[in-house]
């Protein structure tokens, strides 16, 4: 029997969102004096989690040479953590039909421009394989709230992704953005074998919240507030938020992030993998102008809320999607950004077919329209090495046993060995001319760059396995 959407019940529940103790922490740390931020920043490169005080006060380094030390502090993090690997990943939009009426998106259920389209059996297919002939190893699906995309349809969904097959392509992790489920809802939808699910709050203030969702699930701030630890009750350990930049304060929505975070890890004991700051964009039938026209987040606002985002969390993955032009998102990757989305489009169906109309079915408008081997060589142009890695969740590297990157060393062990081999898998099957070049030189230095020992024997070995046509190898 289908389930439908849940029932929304909040019974019982309060949030976890302390507002008039950020906006305390935001009036109390203004002005600081330079030796209290820079004290920050060195606890922060100690890979510490900031608290509130301290993000705050990061928040409030408004003279031009702190933010100059800020991102100088978030480039630093990114090499001592990170090291130049990029997670490469595309969207995947399943369907635009929706119930709700957030007045910022496109989809929403009065919008008359849209055209509404679900992919069906074979839709979904050719979506994928386009998206497999291009390379793609790790999809995120995006599914409007609506009583057809319920728990099994997600499920549903994602095993066909799983089990679609292109030449030598092959989708190794769907990740999930779609409306907060109930607890079995959650289990159904773990069933299929996902990555990441993701949530993004958009606005954690609460007014604002319900004025810019009027009606819907959605409508409900307490039911989305809980969604991820709903998620985590039914073993979802993999979990995304987010803020979508634009509607209110920047500055309290990244304070509230941080919240969130701390929330998450108290109560499970293990924070987000990721977060993610998409600002709002234009949108079809939709006036982004009137909804920003307070808030709307500069450029150089949103250089330094990702800075600062960076520090405070230092193990957390940071997206950046291709909402973003191409100069600014070059720019956020020296600061840590861990994974983008390459080659992206959103209209429902558009990978499959070039559709005149995509606008039309697109939830908003990109900023960066360059293709994955556009992007794929102007990253290792930039020194960096795009990683298609899906090892962590297929090894169970997890929620509380694991942590990515807590593990002294495991970037070293595990991320970059990863990259190189599925990166070098990606040359092999889709590259050539000078994508193929650049990426054979960047694969080079990451291996220069390594000390001698047993593991790079390994990974040596493991890439003339891949060269010699074996695949989906990773430590
Ligand atoms: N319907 C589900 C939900 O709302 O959670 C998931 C899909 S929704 C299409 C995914 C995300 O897109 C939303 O959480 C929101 O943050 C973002 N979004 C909506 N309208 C946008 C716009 N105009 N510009 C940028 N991002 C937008
Ligand atoms: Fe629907 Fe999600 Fe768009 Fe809101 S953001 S209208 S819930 S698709």
């Amino acid at each position: 029997m289908k389930r439908g959407l849940p029932k929304v019940d909040v019974e019982g529940l309060e949030s976890f969102i302390p507002e008039a103790e950020i906006f305390a922490w935001l009036e109390r740390t203004r002005d600081p004096a330079p030796e209290r931020v820079r004290a920050i920043i060195r606890r922060s490169l100690d890979k510490n989690r900031l608290e509130p005080e301290e993000m705050a006060t990061l928040i409030n380094a408004e003279a031009p040479e702190l933010v100059e030390e800020i991102f100088e502090g978030a480039r630093e993090l990114k090499k001592r953590i990170y090291g130049n690997r990029i997670v490469l990943f595309a969207p995947l939009y399943v369907g635009n039909e929706c119930i709700n009426r957030c007045e910022y998106c496109g989809f929403r259920a009065d919008n008359p421009e849209v055209q509404r389209k679900t992919l069906l059996g074979d839709e979904l297919v050719a979506e994928v394989e386009a998206l497999q002939e291009l390379g793609h190893k790790r999809l995120i699906m995006v599914y409007g709230e609506h009583p057809k995309y319920d728990a099994q349809y997600i499920r549903d969904t994602v095993r066909e992704v799983y089990q679609a097959r292109k030449g030598p392509g092959e989708i190794r992790r769907v990740n999930i953005n779609a409306a907060p489920l109930d607890v079995e809802g959650f289990r159904i939808v773990k069933e299929a074998g996902i990555g990441t699910y993701q949530i993004f709050q958009e606005t954690y203030h609460r007014e604002t919240y319900e004025k810019v969702h009027p009606s819907g699930p959605k409508s409900n701030y307490l039911w989305r507030l809980h969604g991820l630890d709903r998620a985590m009750e039914a073993g979802i350990d993999d979990l995304g938020i987010g803020a979508l930049l634009g509607l209110y304060d920047w500055r309290f929505e990244t304070m509230a992030l941080l919240y969130h975070t701390i929330h998450l890890e108290e109560r499970f004991k293990v924070g987000p993998h990721t977060i993610s700051f998409p600002r709002l964009e234009p949108a079809v039938g939709t006036d982004i102008g009137r909804i920003t026209a307070q808030y709307a987040v500069p450029d150089q606002d949103f250089k330094r809320l990702v800075a600062i985002l960076r520090l405070a969390v230092p193990y957390t993955g940071l997206i950046l999607t291709c909402r973003e032009s191409v100069a600014l998102r070059n720019e956020m990757l020296s600061f840590g950004v861990s994974q983008i989305d390459g080659g992206s489009s959103i209209g429902v169906g558009s990978y499959a077919a070039a559709d005149p109309d995509a606008f039309k079915k697109s939830q908003f408008v990109l900023g960066d329209n360059r293709s994955l081997d556009e992007i794929i060589r102007e990253l290792c142009e930039a020194g960096f090495i795009p990683s298609f890695c899906t090892g962590c969740y297929r090894k169970g590297r997890t929620g509380e046993h694991f942590m990515e990157f807590a593990i002294p060393g495991f970037v070293k062990r595990f991320c970059t060995p990863n990259a190189v081999l599925t990166f070098l898998e990606y040359l092999n099957d889709y590259a050539e001319g000078e994508t193929l070049e650049a990426g054979l030189r960047q694969i080079e230095r990451e291996l220069d760059a390594m000390p001698e020992s047993r593991a790079k024997e390994e990974l040596r070995e493991r890439m003339g396995q891949v060269r010699a046509g074996a695949r989906d190898l990773y430590f």
